[in-house]
């Protein structure tokens, strides 16, 4: 272990916040060891601007909660930790880890159960890479470097700190992580982590709860790098783990959006991360309708089905929170009304709430060389410059035109019989309410959902089904809610 001079490697307390300051200082009042590690410590040592500090300390988290009071909440099971809230930002204290009991890990060598607290060399060994495990002591000026991470930073590598096999069954989201840093920092990945990080391991990614796939492809998403991840995830067979129905091939619809993606976080623009789940799941969702269709279904109704089913799908991979799920059918959804707009509804479309991300979505679409839009979103990105005398006229013209082509092929038209300028909803509500409807909270009910729910993965997967005779009332599998194997969801409608 090396002691460095927090001075020499670029760090001052004047970059820090002062929540993350007052934090530390209270620790140590209290008789404590305290330190800023991770994410923090490492983006300032390389001159960016860190997302958020995170705190470590030898405190408990019941004894951080003492130091704090009420501005103190503890959260976490698997990984209890105390979240203290200064002025108006949340820190998270971790306390040292040591290593996980063997009770808690999983057949896979995945760590269940994880509150054994430890010392600060014990921690240390349990964190991911190197650039991530160095303590910072804003107060004494210090930082606690156990295996000259600083080198690493210098040489731009990223290097999992012990035997990358085992650190990836451990927790295989570690393979996420790995990409995220090296495309977000640039850094090359260690020869000894390439050596073990085939595609063939990539497949430990389906251990993982499609609820922490989420969080992590969000960060995946709104890392500022989205782009050049996208192609890191194909290379490393990383792709198929995360994205159910999508070919492990980038469209230049999806290039273009990433890239968008990337300049909007750069001139820190908003991003709204549902959106690239909109974007990946086009090709899919399109597909769907076209089935749907073929079989007489409809277009609307052929496209609130298709949607239904292909987040359903994805949900077996990443979990899409309901309002994403709303957010990214909607602006489908939108995609249609903004092709073949009711000419007395223009305006109103204009202002709906999901019209901004719809536009953008369909000018995506447009500028990566979809010729199915007709050049609508350059027409409505005109609309939306023009005054109210030019709106009129741009209506009359486009209703003309509609009107033209309508009588040429009446039929591939959609019918338009309400002259209302009252736009209907984008998504009926009843149908995801439907789909989701709980079950009714009888006993009979929860003791029957996931017997059933383990005999669809045994008969169909053998994986699951030895898994299953293994341990089956372990409790990953008892948390395990959603069904991951695709030949088990179940197709058409759902109510
Ligand atoms: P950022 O916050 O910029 O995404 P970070 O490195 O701070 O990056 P966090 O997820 O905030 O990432 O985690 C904080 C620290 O906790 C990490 O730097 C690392 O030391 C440790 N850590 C997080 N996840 C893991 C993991 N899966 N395995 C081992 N250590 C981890
Ligand atoms: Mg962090």
């Amino acid at each position: 272990m090396q002691t460095l001079r927090a001075s020499k490697c670029g760090l001052s307390t004047a970059q820090l916040p002062s929540s993350i300051l007052d934090v530390i200082e209270s620790l140590t009042k209290a008789g404590y060891e305290a330190y800023i590690v991770g994410g923090g410590v490492r983006d300032s040592m390389l001159g960016l601007k860190p997302k958020d500090f995170d705190a470590v300390t030898n405190a408990t988290p019941s004894q951080v909660k003492e130091v704090f009071g009420r501005r103190c909440r503890i959260i976490g099971r698997r990984f209890e930790l105390a979240h203290v809230y200064a002025g108006r930002e949340l820190i998270e204290v971790a306390t040292f880890r040591a290593p996980p009991k063997k009770a808690v890990t999983s057949a896979s060598g995945m760590i269940l159960r994880d509150n054994n607290w430890g010392t600060i060399e014990q921690d240390f060994a349990r964190r991911d890479f190197s650039i991530n495990a160095m303590y910072y002591q804003p107060h004494k000026g210090i930082v606690l470097d156990f295996c000259n991470a600083v080198d690493d930073i210098k040489n731009k590598t990223l290097r999992l700190l012990g035997d990358p096999l085992l650190r990836f069954e451990e927790d295989p989201v570690r393979m996420l992580r790995t990409l995220r840093f090296a495309a977000k920092l640039n850094f090359s990945i260690a020869p000894e982590i390439l050596q073990v990080f085939q595609p063939d391991l990539a497949r430990l990614l389906g251990d993982v709860s499609p609820h922490r796939l989420y969080d992590e492809s969000q960060k995946l998403f709104t890392m500022g790098h989205l782009e050049r991840v996208l192609d890191m995830l194909i290379e490393f067979g990383v792709w198929k783990q995360l994205f159910a129905d999508i070919p492990a091939q980038l469209s230049p619809f999806m290039r273009r959006a990433a890239k968008n993606t990337d300049q909007r976080i750069q001139i820190g623009k908003t991003i709204n991360p549902a959106f690239f789940y909109a974007v990946m799941l086009w090709e899919p969702f399109l597909q769907r309708c076209e089935f749907y269709q073929g079989r007489g279904i409809n277009p609307t109704e052929a496209r609130a089905q298709a949607g239904l089913d292909v987040l359903k799908r994805q949900a077996t991979r990443t979990i899409i929170p309901r309002f994403a799920e709303t957010f990214i059918r909607e602006v489908w959804e939108m995609q249609s009304r903004l092709l073949n707009p009711k000419p007395q509804q223009i305006e109103a479309l204009a202002g709906h709430a999901r019209f901004r991300a719809g536009f953008d979505f369909m000018l995506l679409r447009e500028k990566s060389g979809d010729e199915t839009t007709q050049g609508m979103a350059v027409w409505w990105d005109a609309y939306q410059n023009m005054s109210m005398d030019e709106k009129e006229r741009a209506i009359s013209a486009y209703n003309r035109q509609r009107a033209k082509s309508r009588r040429k092929a009446a039929a591939e038209v959609e019918q338009d019989k309400s002259p209302s300028t009252q736009i209907e909803p984008l998504v009926k509500e009843t149908e995801s309410n439907g789909r989701r409807s709980r079950k009714p909270r009888d006993s009979q009910s929860r003791n029957r959902t996931p017997d059933r729910t383990r005999g669809a993965h045994s008969q169909s997967n053998p994986d699951f089904a030895d898994k299953n005779a293994v341990n089956t009332d372990h409790p990953i599998l008892k948390r395990k809610r959603v069904q991951r194997d695709l030949s088990q969801v179940i197709f058409g409608p759902t109510q």
